[in-house]
């Protein structure tokens, strides 16, 4: 008998390996989605402050009217640190972020997402919904990195109960 045609109450159906396919949406769920942003008019100095009271390694770059308009990472800081030595915290934000931000949407696998940040070589991605691009969360290659780790333990431990009994 073939394991998709077991018994009903038969061990293979009692094994419900964790979602084969998780999205942005999973990781959003578990974290929330707070955005920590700043303007493009607030100096690195005050973005320093910000990353450091949020523990966080990039601030989303957010106009007037809340719209996405860059990411400004810690690595841009320090990149800047080096080009300004002494000159750099009173600089604007708007000077030093990156412009072009490449985002995600909530459905979108969190496999597409390692792959456009492995191949972006960045570490944060903001997500956007709808047709407004309305900032829903940011997730970071370390959320999906942890939300694979957990999924895996899951499964090891579901293999082992099958295994045991
Ligand atoms: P990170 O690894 O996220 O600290 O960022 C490394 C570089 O990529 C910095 O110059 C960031 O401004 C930039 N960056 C970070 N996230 C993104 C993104 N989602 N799209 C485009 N550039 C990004």
């Amino acid at each position: 008998m073939r394991q998709d045609q077991a018994a009903p109450g038969s061990k293979s159906q009692s094994v419900n390996l964790s979602n084969a396919h998780p999205t942005v949406a999973d990781i959003l769920g578990g974290k929330g989605g707070e955005v920590f942003s700043i303007t493009p008019t607030e100096t690195l100095g005050r973005a320093v402050e910000e990353l450091r009271d949020r523990r966080i390694g990039a601030l989303v770059v957010t106009d007037g009217a809340g719209k996405l308009a860059g990411i400004l990472s810690e690595r841009d800081i320090v990149r800047k640190l080096a080009e300004t030595p002494g000159q750099t915290l009173p600089q604007q934000v708007g000077d030093v972020m990156t412009r072009k931000v490449v985002t995600c949407a909530p459905d979108d696998p969190l496999l597409s997402v390692l792959k456009r940040m492995t191949a972006g070589r960045f570490r944060h991605m903001p997500v956007v919904e709808g047709e407004g691009e309305e900032l829903i969360g940011v997730v970071t290659i370390g959320d999906v990195i942890h939300h694979r780790l957990t999924q895996l333990e899951h499964e090891a431990l579901q293999l082992k109960q099958l295994i045991v009994g």
